[in-house]
């Protein structure tokens, strides 16, 4: 995954040189070829007009030797001049110098470099220089290749330097007739540098090879003389000794490189004279000058084409870059719109996907809101209906420790009742007696006993009532006190010592509920404390933070495991029937949680049980008030 993501833009990008470096290549190729081709056809009509300046610059002066052959003078000083007829007195002396001056006015008007006449030996009769102290009049001429071109009857076309000055010059001879008979040569000298002269103006690096090879017409001054192709010594020993380049050395033209690439057509590298490392480069194209056995040659420069080419590949590539980095780009837009498309295409169904759930989950959550609203309301019923029934659990247990201690009541009334009866009947006989102080007393004694049977019925009637409320307040000592003076019979009867070791309190329940509570723990202690010797009851009381605890231990029978774990359990009871209902502990602590205290039980110190109530305390400041 990783690396497909990682090779995709790789394979991309190397397809994007490739694509670029091909592009530029080709381009650059064309272009080359194409600069090439233009280079070389403007050539062509470079060098066909410098070969046609060439050739006009010579065909302008061709006419002139041939002139010369028509001038009596000369005709007559080359007939009648020779040395046989010269004699020793000089009477053509009149004749040589007219025809010098009219060479000499010749020359001068037609701008030629010199115009001379040699006889068929070949010295030189006449010339227009004739006046200069290196005039070429009485100079042998016989070895010069265009003396003996022309002698042969032909054209002579000859380059070379001035055997004397050493001055360049082009020489054109021609044979000068009388009938078929050569009687003298006509030359005339005239110089080319002006052709250089306008190549260089037209910026063109052309030049001219003579019949040896040796550059004798140059743009580039530094080639002249130069030799194009190499020289044999034994060839260089004759042009050394005909003087044709004077005493020039030839060397010859050193190339960096040079390539045929077609016939008339080669590729030359040139080297720089200051940094032979730079190499320029040209296409060489060449033809030979007509009538003459010369060769024009033009150089036109390929750095530029290679230039063009150059920047039209960069151009390519760049256009090449741009046009597939835009493919890329749109293609990435492409993908793009489609990701965006496909990403609202999911939101949507999802969003879809979701109000239909959020309409199913409020269907749902209506459906157990209704059923919780449902459960409420039986929860409420339940509990009303708990409250209902605890109300009357209370209710029944007090009823049946009423009825567990009625035989105890009875036994407590039927003694006053007894007494009251042989009172009233003491009292009657006595007041029949007259003995009114003894019946006074008996009366005194009677009230007594009758206050003493309405305090029990009284104490039993307020234990009997319903209290509907949970909260209150209950004095701790009052409570204790009536639960006592309830259990009087029994604890008259039972030997049991009741020790009271706690302070005052005031605490939040109801005065008959405490109580209720004191009754059936004391009860039970003194039922576990049936035939026990010693017996005794421990009712110790500790305040904590806001509460009050109050422990009720015995010495009796303690609680067995089987019983503990069934303490609280309602109608769990191990005495007779007739005696328990197992309702007392369960109401008992029903009553405190229902205050917000707790009953616990577990082993006493004195060796029974032990009972722990805690209850809250009513609050600081309403205690002071009671
Ligand atoms: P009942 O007194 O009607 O049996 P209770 O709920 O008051 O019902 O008591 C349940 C049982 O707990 C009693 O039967 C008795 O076995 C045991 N019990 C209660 N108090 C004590 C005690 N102080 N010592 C030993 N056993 C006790």
């Amino acid at each position: 995954m990783i690396t497909s993501r990682i090779r995709k833009p790789l394979v991309w990008g190397g397809i994007l040189v490739l694509l670029v470096l091909l592009c530029s290549l080709v381009t650059y190729r064309v272009s080359y070829r194409t600069g090439v081709e233009s280079l070389r056809e403007n050539g062509n009509r470079q060098l066909e007009l410098h070969a046609r300046g060439v050739e006009s610059e010579i065909e302008r002066y061709i006419w002139l030797p041939r002139v010369l052959g028509l001038h009596i003078p000369t005709r007559t000083l080359l007939e009648g001049d020779t040395p046989a007829l010269r004699g020793s007195s000089d009477h053509f002396a009149p004749l040589r110098r007219e025809v010098n001056e009219y060479l000499e006015g010749m020359n001068a008007r037609s701008g030629t470099l010199a115009l001379y006449v040699l006889d068929i030996s070949g010295r030189v009769l006449a010339a227009s220089n004739w006046r200069r102290i290196d005039s070429y009049v009485g100079e042998d001429l016989s070895t010069r290749p265009y003396f003996v071109e022309a002698m042969n009857g032909g054209q002579g076309q000859f380059y070379g330097l001035d055997s004397l000055s050493g001055e360049p010059g082009y020489y054109l001879s021609s044979p000068l007739r009388v009938g078929d008979r050569i009687i003298g040569v006509a030359v005339v000298k005239v110089k080319l540098a002006q052709l250089e002269h306008g190549w260089r103006k037209a910026n063109s690096n052309a030049l001219v090879t003579d019949e040896n090879g040796v550059i004798i017409l140059a743009a580039h001054p530094a080639w002249y003389l130069r030799a194009m192709q190499p020289i044999s010594a034994e060839r260089r020993q004759q042009l050394a000794l005909s003087l044709q380049y004077h005493w020039a050395l030839l060397p010859e033209l050193s190339l960096a490189e040079r390539v045929a690439l077609s016939p008339g057509l080669e590729q030359w590298g040139v080297a720089d004279e200051k940094n032979p490392l730079r190499v320029y480069r040209y296409l060489v194209q060449s033809r030979t000058l007509n009538d003459t056995r010369w060769k024009l040659t033009l150089l036109s420069p390929l750095g530029e084409v290679r230039a063009a080419a150059l920047t039209h590949a960069l151009l390519a590539a760049a256009l090449a870059a741009f046009v597939t980095l835009l493919i890329i780009a749109m293609n990435e837009r492409r993908k793009a719109l489609a990701t965006k498309l496909a990403a609202r295409e999911a939101l949507e169904a999802a969003n879809s996907e979701l109000e239909r759930r959020i309409t199913e989950r409020t269907a749902d959550l209506k459906a157990s809101n209704d059923r919780l609203r449902a459960e409420i309301r039986e929860r409420e019923q339940a509990e009303q209906n708990l409250r209902q029934t605890q109300s009357e659990l209370i209710q029944a247990g007090k009823l049946a420790v009423i009825g567990q201690m009625s035989t105890s009541i009875a036994h407590e009334l039927n003694q006053p009742l007894a007494a009251l009866r042989t009172l009233s009947g003491n009292t009657v006989k006595f007041l029949q007696r007259g003995k009114l102080d003894i019946a006074s007393a008996n009366l005194n004694t009677i009230a007594e006993l009758v206050e003493r049977m309405g305090k029990i019925t009284a104490s039993l009637r307020s234990f009997a009532r319903r209290s509907e409320h949970a909260g209150g307040r209950a004095r701790l000592a009052a409570a204790v006190d009536a639960a006592l003076f309830l259990l009087h019979s029994r604890l008259s009867h039972e030997p049991v010592l009741v020790e009271q070791r706690f302070a005052e309190a005031e605490l939040a329940i109801d005065q008959t509920r405490l109580e209720q509570i004191l009754v059936n723990l004391l009860a039970n202690a003194m039922d576990a404390l049936q035939g026990q010797p010693d017996a005794r009851i421990v009712l110790s009381g500790q305040r904590l933070e806001d509460s009050y605890r109050l422990a009720v231990s015995d010495n009796g029978s303690g609680l067995p495991e089987h019983v503990m774990k069934h303490l609280f359990e309602p109608f769990f009871t191990t005495k007779p029937a007739e005696r328990g209902l197992g309702l007392g502990l369960t109401l008992s602590a029903s009553l405190a949680a229902a205050a917000g205290g707790a009953l616990s039980a577990g082993p006493s110190a004195l060796g029974g049980a032990e009972f722990v109530l805690i209850l809250p305390l009513c609050p600081e400041e309403d205690a002071a008030h009671v």
